[in-house]
């Protein structure tokens, strides 16, 4: 059997793995993403983990196909540059396609994490059987990645499903991205403790404002509710401009469960355009914690137009 290397680059760690063509994780390690050291010698250590990991696992270099690799965006895929990540701040214009490849001569694909992930679900998740599907994450961020025609659409750059900064409601304030009411600056994680923490008046987290929703405390029922319908129009947005058979929400804030998936399925029936629209499944994510991996590894298989084909059942 053949074998991609999976890398996914985040802010604190680098995972790496070897996946099978079956889709299966065989080896993984990973590595501290050492944010005090330039990119290149940060590259260098991956190479050698990566070295050590085909070493180890009993494979031969014969056998890997290439290296898939999921990072932070803004990135551009096409060219194969991380171009400037805030959570990589010293990664300006890293070309980490070119670089791999000349170590190592074999294709080496870029995408950024939320598509890479995007994969995953149509691979090993729970979009094996759609060829229309959009992957939302929800949680620092707001992130979406976009599968149609049977392959991921990336954009021009590969920056497409940055749905986190469509504006929902221009009265809510400006985004850390300079635009008044934007979605993630309303409905993410993120959001969802600044609000909290305003309405309280003490500092908390995300995850404390649901505890405190659950258990009926009336200072934040409003909030969440609120939130709620705005992650519901968020994925009519979705519906009316995507047309998928599927919404998959995946991300911390998902973690809520059934009372969020209520909310949105109920606006997605009332308020998306068209009759099939209003049908669309809205589910939760299948992935587990290897899934930024296995979608990198994705990446070398969509160019191969065999991620159907091999798609686990
Ligand atoms: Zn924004």
């Amino acid at each position: 059997m053949n074998y991609i290397v999976g890398i996914d680059i985040g802010g604190t760690k680098v995972a790496i793995g070897i996946v099978g063509e079956d889709g299966k994780l065989y080896h993984h390690t990973k590595i501290a993403t050492d944010l005090s050291i330039s990119p290149k010698e940060m590259i260098h250590r991956l190479s050698e983990a990566i070295n050590h990991l085909v070493k180890t696992s009993g494979i031969s270099f014969e056998q890997v196909l290439g290296i898939g690799i999921g990072a932070p965006g803004p990135l551009d895929s096409k060219r194969g540059i991380i171009t400037c990540p805030p959570n990589l701040p010293n990664w300006h214009n890293v070309e980490i396609v070119c670089m791999l490849e000349e170590l190592y001569q074999i294709p080496v694909r870029l995408e950024n994490d939320c598509n890479a992930a995007t994969l995953a679900e149509k691979w090993i998740g729970a979009s094996q059987n759609n060829d229309y599907f959009v992957y939302v994450t929800i949680s620092t961020g707001i992130g979406a990645g976009i599968f149609a025609d049977g392959r991921l659409i990336s954009g021009k750059s590969g920056n497409a499903g940055d749905i986190g900064h469509i504006m929902m409601d221009p009265t809510y304030g400006t985004c850390t991205c300079g635009q008044n009411g934007c979605f993630e600056w309303i409905a993410s994680g993120t959001a969802i403790a600044r609000q909290g923490s305003e309405i309280l008046g003490q500092s908390v987290t995300a995850e404390e404002v649901f505890t405190l929703y659950r258990n009926k405390d009336p200072r934040v029922q409003d909030l969440i509710n609120n939130i709620f319908t705005v992650i519901g129009a968020g994925c009519t947005t979705i519906v009316n401009a995507f047309d998928p058979e599927k919404v998959v929400i995946g991300g911390g804030v998902s973690k809520v469960g059934e009372p969020l998936f209520q909310a949105v399925r109920s606006y997605v029936q009332t308020h998306a355009l068209s009759p099939s629209g209003r049908e669309t499944e809205i589910v939760t994510s299948g992935l587990d914690h290897h899934s930024g991996t296995i979608g990198a590894a994705a990446l070398l298989l969509q160019d191969k137009g065999a991620l159907d084909e091999i798609s686990v059942h």
